[in-house]
């Protein structure tokens, strides 16, 4: 029986271990994959841990032993029997959504609204899809259904496609703000992970005019220069003893007017990290022009003290947004592959399998989205 080494999750709270298993089998409608890359997400360490001090949610989390690993990219190996249009050595993008595939939502296509949505290498709604799927990417082979690859263009590497994840969520959620030609965008947290992506996929599909705010100016920059003509940056400040002085609001909101001939944005949308408080969301909220739209793909955890009745009266809408869709995937595929996604910015770092528990304690060091943290399954040294 051919064997692979997968990094598992015996017991949450302590470091993954190096196992050889069985490399597994594709079911008839699934592909075999051979890992190449395997982007990690800062916010992995705080799930396979007890960094906060509780264990996570078991109901919430794959059974133990476990493969994570969220974005993998590779070569197709194997494919099922019921797989026509994808063939072995193929290179893919695995979407790691997984859904239910039979409820009313799977069957309309709207796969993401599935009650048992689940991330295959991650956590998610149901157990029985983690048991189905229980290959993260942190191993050197998964199995994954033919609907969830988007295929990779020659001229993107494995590593840059290791970021996809990032991308299509900040991608789902700008395509629900109808970003492009002559729209106007504030990317609340732009030079994060999540922000980062956003500001290349705004130039990508568009964008006239691409505001962002951000903490540290260094960053914010570097971000203003990848387009000097179509980014700008707000530094935003702590105040002493944490909050921020409504004056604060005010002078984001007349700077975002003053970019936008005294309208303010089109659309937001907030990639806040954890940690981040409401009142930094609020800010961004009122830089929106009456009948602007925003959506929420960051992780402000406190309460909005969000006011209805401004909502009503500036016709202002607010959605929240998860993950993207494989057709959305391919998208981006398409855009990286034509060159008007440049994601020649972003600066790999590698490690192998056997450093994974390095790599994923490492990531405090880091130029804010700039950094790609990514694992490779083929080196195990
Ligand atoms: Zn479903």
């Amino acid at each position: 029986m051919a064997t692979m080494i997968a990094a598992r999750v015996h017991k949450y709270g302590e470091p993954m271990q190096l196992d050889r298993i069985p490399v597994p089998e594709p079911r008839s409608t699934d592909v075999l994959v051979e890992v190449k890359a395997c982007g990690i997400v800062p916010n992995l360490a705080r799930v396979v841990s007890n960094f906060f001090g509780s264990a996570p949610d078991p109901k919430a989390m794959p059974p133990l032993p476990a493969i994570f690993g969220l974005d993998p990219t590779g070569v197709i190996t194997k494919v099922g029997d019921q797989v026509r249009a994808i063939r072995p050595g193929e290179r893919v993008y695995v979407n790691p959504a997984r859904s239910c595939g039979s409820c009313r939502m799977c069957r309309s296509g709207q796969v993401l609204d599935c009650p048992n949505f689940t991330f295959q290498g991650y956590f998610g709604r149901s157990q029985e899809i983690m048991r189905a799927y229980p290959y993260g990417g942190f191993a050197q082979f998964i199995t994954a259904p033919a609907t969830a690859l988007v295929r990779l263009p020659d001229n993107v590497s494995f590593e840059a496609a290791a970021r996809l994840g990032y991308f299509g969520t900040a991608y789902a959620a700008m395509k629900k703000l109808g970003v492009g030609p002559g729209h106007s965008l504030l990317i609340n947290g732009i030079s994060g992970t999540l922000g980062l992506c956003a500001a290349l996929l705004a130039l990508a599909m568009g964008a006239t005019k691409i505001l962002g705010t951000g903490r540290n100016a260094a960053l914010l920059e570097r971000v203003k220069a990848l387009a000097p003509e179509r980014i700008d940056v707000f530094a935003m400040t702590d105040a002493p003893g944490g909050g921020q002085p409504d004056s604060f609001v005010s002078s984001l909101v007349s700077w975002a007017k003053a970019a936008t001939d005294g309208y303010g944005v089109d659309g937001m949308i907030d990639c806040l990290p954890p940690g981040a408080p409401a009142s930094a969301m609020m800010r961004a909220l009122h830089t929106l022009r009456r009948g602007g739209r925003a959506v929420n793909v960051g992780a402000v955890m406190e309460v909005l003290p969000l006011n209805a009745f401004w909502l009503m009266t500036n016709r202002i809408g607010l959605q929240g947004s998860v993950w993207f869709t494989t057709g959305e995937g391919e998208e981006m595929a398409a855009m990286a592959g034509a060159g008007t996604l440049n994601l020649s910015v972003l600066k790999h770092r590698v490690s192998p399998l056997s450093q994974v528990n390095e790599a994923i304690a490492g990531m405090g060091d880091r130029d804010g989205g700039f950094t790609n943290f990514v694992v490779d399954p083929t080196r195990v040294d």
